[in-house]
């Protein structure tokens, strides 16, 4: 920092001193002193932004999907390379502003180039990215760019977001006020509108990530052109028909060359004299290099996550027992197989066999067989008002009666909406089917999802009004098997009782 200080303010003060010398210098050192704050205020202040996790939770959250993250991705391990990495990693993050992270530092035995990082420390980079850099600044780049989504909390703060979209804040404040972080994760991972959430960046995140990334590597004393200069590299590649797996969880904001080079010149410029390379960088890309292929992707990594079932095909869950048990919450009670478990608090839950919840491309759980049961609170205002001063069922005659059934319907494409918003691939196969849920109207809605298993999926989507909200069940079941699971999920709605 003064180094830096102290030859801008050469610069810039020297001319307005005059020729004395000595004193010339004193007054350079004393005015740097003073003017430090000023100097280190022109770089973009970044700070993390609304959040329902703690810092502590992000922390818990992260080394929880870590676990699951690494038994799902072919790691390097490679001490050599690990520790060169993990050291230069901690380097860095040594210069994150705000919390001080556990940060960790893994390589992924993937040659594709991409990194990604989880709340409250775990940091991943591919193998290929440490060969795609042409020197360990280029390197230091992409780990400052993953440092700072973590500084940033961006995973969480996306979580925060997409719940509040989805679950009545209270819910989740006591799901996270709970201290159960595995169930709480059960909850976000499994939620059908919440998958991949940790890692899909918005391009607001990126943008952010990109200038604090060029702070890091400007702290640590590396040349901050370096991040752009990769990130030029490979958007060229991507560009020019070999798509670049980088840019599929961390979306190109656009401009960001530019804008990392506009931050670097409000930093005082790239430095001259600054790092570039090391020879310890140069010694880990030709160990890298001199490694083995991985093993080709979509083969199983261990045996055990194959079961065998009676000849069914790749890793299916048992069939739905014919004995039921009862599961109750605060909003409902319902039966389901008794090979089935039942997670989550307050108004949700999820109830799924064992093997239903899987990880999907990016190590998140994602339910492909069982139900979610949850609460939705419509945003329609003149909706909400009129419901909540009236409730179904509570209004007399028939136009208080045709009110509600407007009103459910419109709750319900507002809630197919904004699931919609989350899973791009999903469509409405049959819609606004007026069923009846323990003698209240509902609504069933069939949509067709992309399963985290690969290939289709059908969601049964059921609607029933409630004091509380837009009660909803979503029965989920890969289309292969959703004819042979409709019957254990028709008898699960059928057991529906709402409390009172
Ligand atoms: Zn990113």
């Amino acid at each position: 920092m003064y180094r830096k200080n102290l030859r801008n303010c050469r610069v810039s003060q020297v001319g307005a001193v005059g020729q004395s010398l000595p004193w010339a210098v004193a007054l350079v050192v004393t005015l740097a002193l003073v003017l430090a704050p000023l100097a280190s205020a022109d770089r973009t202040l970044l700070k993390p932004g609304w959040n329902m996790f703690s810092a502590q939770q992000d922390i818990e959250v992260g080394q929880q999907v870590s676990k699951e993250a690494e038994q799902q991705m072919r790691m390097l391990n490679d001490r050599r390379v690990d520790n060169y990495v993990n050291n230069l990693g901690r380097r860095l993050a040594a210069k994150a502003p705000g919390e001080k992270y556990p940060y960790q530092f893994k390589v992924v035995n993937d040659r594709a180039i991409n990194a990604f990082a989880l709340p409250g420390g775990p940091v991943y980079i591919n193998r290929g990215v440490i060969e795609a850099a042409d020197n360990e600044a280029q390197l230091a780049g992409v780990l400052a760019h993953e440092i700072s989504h973590v500084a940033l909390r961006h995973g969480t703060n996306q979580a925060s977001k997409a719940s509040a979209a989805q679950m009545p804040l209270a819910i989740l404040g006591g799901m996270l006020g709970s201290n159960s972080v595995g169930a709480t994760l059960a909850q976000l991972g499994a939620s059908f509108a919440l998958n991949s959430i940790l890692l899909k960046y918005s391009r607001t995140a990126e943008s952010q990530a990109d200038l604090m990334g060029a702070q890091i590597l400007y702290d640590s004393g590396y040349d901050a052109r370096a991040m752009a200069q990769f990130f030029e590299k490979i958007q060229a590649q991507d560009q020019g028909g070999q798509p670049v797996e980088f840019f599929s969880n961390h979306p190109n904001p656009g401009n960001r060359i530019q804008s990392v080079n506009q931050e670097i010149d409000k930093l005082g410029g790239a430095g001259r004299g600054y790092n570039t390379n090391s020879r310890e960088f140069d010694d880990a890309k030709r160990d890298v290099r001199s490694l083995p292929a991985p093993p080709a992707k979509g083969q199983p990594l261990q045996a055990d996550n194959r079961r065998n079932d009676g000849g069914r095909q790749g890793s299916q869950p048992e069939w739905p027992s014919d004995r039921f048990v009862s599961f109750q919450n605060s909003v409902l009670s319902i039966n389901h197989p008794d090979n089935w478990q039942a997670y989550g608090q307050g108004d949700a839950a999820t109830i799924a066999p064992r093997g239903g919840m899987v990880n999907d491309d990016n190590g998140n759980q994602a339910l492909a067989y069982g139900v979610i049961v949850n609460i939705y609170e419509p945003h329609l205002d003149a909706y909400g008002q009129r419901l909540k001063g009236r409730g179904y069922g509570q209004g007399s005659g028939q136009g208080s009666r045709q009110d509600s059934h407007s009103l459910l319907e419109q709750a319900t494409d507002e809630l197919v909406q904004e699931l919609r918003q989350s899973n791009r691939n999903m469509r409405v196969v049959r819609s606004h089917e007026d069923i009846s849920v323990n003698g209240s109207d509902a609504l069933s809605t069939y949509i067709s999802n992309e399963s985290p298993i690969g290939g289709r999926e059908t969601n049964w989507l059921v609607t029933v009004q409630r004091p509380e909200g837009l009660l909803f069940l979503v029965f989920t079941a890969p289309d292969r098997d959703f004819q042979s699971y409709e019957s254990a999920f028709q008898q699960m709605l059928y057991s529906v009782r709402t409390n009172r």
